[in-house]
């Protein structure tokens, strides 16, 4: 293994080969890989691992849907592919439970339009997707009530890759197997606030410097200001946050259900009996972290959708902000004009599915090994070139 940058000290501290700012799904998975690759990773996270987006509980891992292919949706299917494994690894090292089940997804279909196209996309799921995972259309879930046939008139999708996992249990077991490695280090209650790059060294909320070789902005929503302003670019051009309220019931579901996935609501059976519903999807939010009547809206739809939690006692309700890139792909790899920052933000809606494989990313080109290819549509200047092009055009 090759570092391609040496870490400079300070203070007569060794600076890291790794510091990584934000303790949420993406920050995690890069310590560990990069811990596991033999880096010297320092991790500093501004109040609790999971305090961000990644404190939720749907955990859906649901692919894009097959036609169409491009570098993202590849990118994506070989995560989701993975994944099964990554975490069976993580178990057997930390006893930690991750839930994580391949429960397969149903789509209902509520026109004869959407059926026809569903009926068109089982070329492309067998083309893009291998023989290993069906994509099928039928009449009827083989589930009974779930979903409820009244609400799909047209018939179902029924796609064997979704999976599901507890995002509680994996960002436990990410700390359990990061906690014995004698070359990580976790900071808790300190903040990156300030970089300089040429100096390779980090300002901590604490009034302490780090020095590093790389720096990873893992740190979700914050991340974005903190990349434009070392590119150079306007604060709030390169990405925003997208508030979403969920809630967790008791159902007593068999925990083998299917995910179910309608026009914005997904309806999770987790290990435990419990059921995850969301989600909203705000653009605008005074409090980005309560819930209002859209999630009892939310939720309306959900157990119309599921008889099977209609009368399911509420145990949790819950709100965060999930990262959103102006590309709308996640925000992996150099930023511009800052030597040794790297970027690894904006996986909105689908981080907990693909942050290993982004932490694979970046860990290569630190170490400079083989590491999967990362789609140019996630490059920094690839998001900076269409914040341009909006600015431009308004
Ligand atoms: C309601 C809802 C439902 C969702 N459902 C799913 C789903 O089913 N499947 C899925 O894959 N994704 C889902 N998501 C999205 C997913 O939760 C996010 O994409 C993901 O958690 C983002 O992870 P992250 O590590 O990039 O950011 P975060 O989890 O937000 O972590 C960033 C961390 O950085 C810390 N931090 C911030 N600034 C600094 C700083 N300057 N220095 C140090 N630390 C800092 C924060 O405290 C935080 O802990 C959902 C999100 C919401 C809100």
């Amino acid at each position: 293994m090759a570092v391609a940058d040496k870490a400079a000290s300070h203070d007569g501290q060794a600076a890291p080969d790794l510091l990584v700012a934000g303790a949420g799904v993406a920050g995690l998975w890069l310590a560990l890989k990069a811990a596991r690759a033999g880096l010297s990773v320092t991790l500093v996270e501004r109040g609790n691992p999971g305090d961000g987006a990644s404190g939720g509980f749907l955990g859906a891992l649901m692919p894009h849907s097959p036609e169409r292919w491009n570098g993202k949706k590849d990118f994506q299917f070989r995560a989701l592919v993975d994944l099964e494994d990554e975490v069976a690894r993580l178990q057997s090292e930390t006893g930690v439970v991750c839930g994580y089940r391949r429960v397969g997804r149903i789509l209902p279909l509520a026109t004869e339009r959407s059926r026809r196209a569903a009926m068109d996309r089982i070329a492309d799921a067998a083309a893009n997707w291998g023989a290993r995972f069906a994509y099928t259309v039928s009449h009827t879930p083989d589930r009974g009530d779930w979903p409820n046939i009244v609400r799909a008139p047209h018939g179902i999708v029924q796609e064997t890759l979704s999976a599901r996992i507890s995002p509680p249990g994996l960002i436990d077991a990410l700390l359990s197997s990061l906690a014995v490695l004698p070359n990580f280090d976790l900071r808790l209650g300190v903040e990156v606030v300030d970089v300089a790059p040429g100096d390779r060294l980090a300002k901590l909320s604490d009034g302490s410097n780090v020095g590093f070789a790389h720096l990873a902005l893992a740190n979700g929503v914050d991340a974005f200001p903190m990349i434009a302003r070392l590119a150079g670019l306007p604060a709030q051009s390169l990405g925003s946050g997208v508030k979403g309220q969920a809630a967790l019931l008791d159902a007593g579901a068999p925990p083998d259900l299917p995910l179910v996935y309608e026009d914005g609501v997904y309806v999770i059976a987790h290990e435990n009996g419990r059921v995850a519903v969301g989600s909203t999807s705000e653009n605008e939010f005074d409090d980005p972290y309560g819930t209002d009547e859209r999630l009892e809206d939310v939720l309306k739809r959900a157990r119309k959708l599921c008889p099977l939690i209609k009368d399911a006692p509420v145990i949790r309700r819950w709100a965060g902000v999930r990262p959103r890139a102006i590309g709308r792909d996640p925000m992996l790899g150099l930023v511009p004009g800052a030597p040794g920052v790297l970027a690894m933000a904006g996986g909105f809606k689908i981080s907990f599915g693909i942050a290993h494989r982004m932490a694979d990313c970046l860990v290569a080109r630190i170490t400079g090994e083989e590491g999967p290819e990362t789609p140019e549509s996630f490059s920094v200047v690839t998001h900076a070139t269409k914040a341009a092009r909006d600015q431009g055009n308004q």
